[in-house]
């Protein structure tokens, strides 16, 4: 038996086993995922209220050989847990930068921003602020219009370190956004402290925007908020028209969601982003 905290003794069991065994599977999957090229990356347009795109959020994907397509929530939280998101994370970050690189040469689309997920283990190892500037270095993709979504956690815990990595990065002009905001524990105070550029309302309260009078109040304080912190606010999860007006109506200038198109591989995005511009 080992010997856990506060005197409780926990025995070892076979289920145990079978989850250390899953956890030493997964961790060779991925790797190997990694190394056989199976992971990609989609992008969904964000737009203004005038219907402009004024950019994308990268999306993790992993095309498995069995099991096809896998979403980033079933293997997220189990990367994050065996630290494989800083090798992941690396490779998303440069994917994403080379992509955006190669579309800030193309006269026919408009500059855009790249949104990048970044998990709170990836954002708090000791060599983030390095392995950004070094991406961007490597790939050419300007500083500006790479923006990186964060979450609410990296406010609670550790937050001078937190704010002092967000310094460090802003000062070569990449910005943040706090993503899923609403749903986690972060304090005004707080808030107000983080050399943030834009809040992203989370999905669950767009959703039921127009049949919850309690989510239509929490989003109408962020919009405030955001409005007098002095922020941009976008929604996520748009898949209505209703739902896009009621938002427009409320102050919200910036929007994402199935409304508009699914998140889509380069060449698609690509192709939606040409044939939006010119029409
Ligand atoms: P998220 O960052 O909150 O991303 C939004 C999720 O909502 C995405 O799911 C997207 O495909 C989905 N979505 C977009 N529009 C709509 C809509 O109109 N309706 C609905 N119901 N859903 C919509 P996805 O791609 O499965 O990603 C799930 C989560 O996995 C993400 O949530 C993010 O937390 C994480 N993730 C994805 N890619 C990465 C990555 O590269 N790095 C890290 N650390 N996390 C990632
Ligand atoms: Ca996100
Ligand atoms: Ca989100
Ligand atoms: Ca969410």
């Amino acid at each position: 038996a080992k010997m856990a905290g506060r005197s409780t003794l926990r025995f070892f069991n076979p289920g145990m086993q079978k989850a250390v065994d899953e956890h030493v599977a997964f961790e060779a999957d991925l790797r190997s995922a990694l190394a056989q090229q199976e992971f990609s990356l989609h992008y969904q347009p964000q737009l203004n209220a005038r219907g402009q795109i004024l950019g994308v959020e990268a999306l993790l994907r992993w095309t498995q050989p069995r099991r096809g397509m896998v979403s980033p929530a079933e293997f997220i939280p189990a990367a994050e847990e065996t630290g494989l998101i800083l090798p992941l994370g690396r490779w998303v970050l440069h994917t994403a930068c080379t992509r955006l690189a190669a579309w800030q040469k193309q006269p026919d689309l408009a500059p855009l921003t790249m949104a990048v997920n970044v998990s709170p283990r990836q954002f708090r190892d000791a060599g983030f602020v390095a392995d950004v500037l070094r991406v961007l270095a490597v790939t050419g993709a300007p500083a500006a219009q790479l923006k990186l979504e964060l979450t609410e956690s990296l406010l609670v815990e550790d937050m001078a370190k937190t704010i002092a990595t967000m310094e460090a990065l802003r000062a070569h002009g990449v910005s943040f956004s706090l993503d899923d905001f609403g749903t986690g524990y972060s304090s005004l105070t707080y808030l107000k402290r983080m050399p943030l550029g834009q809040l992203k309302i989370d999905q669950g309260f767009v959703h039921d925007l127009l049949s919850d009078p309690n989510d239509a109040a929490i989003v109408r304080t962020i919009v405030a908020l955001a409005d007098s912190l002095g922020l941009e606010v976008i929604a996520e999860g748009v898949e209505t028209e209703e739902q896009r007006h009621w938002l427009a109506q409320a102050g919200c200038q910036a929007y994402q969601g199935y409304l508009f198109s699914k998140p889509l591989p380069a060449q698609e995005v690509e192709q939606l982003m040409q044939s939006h511009i010119s029409a």
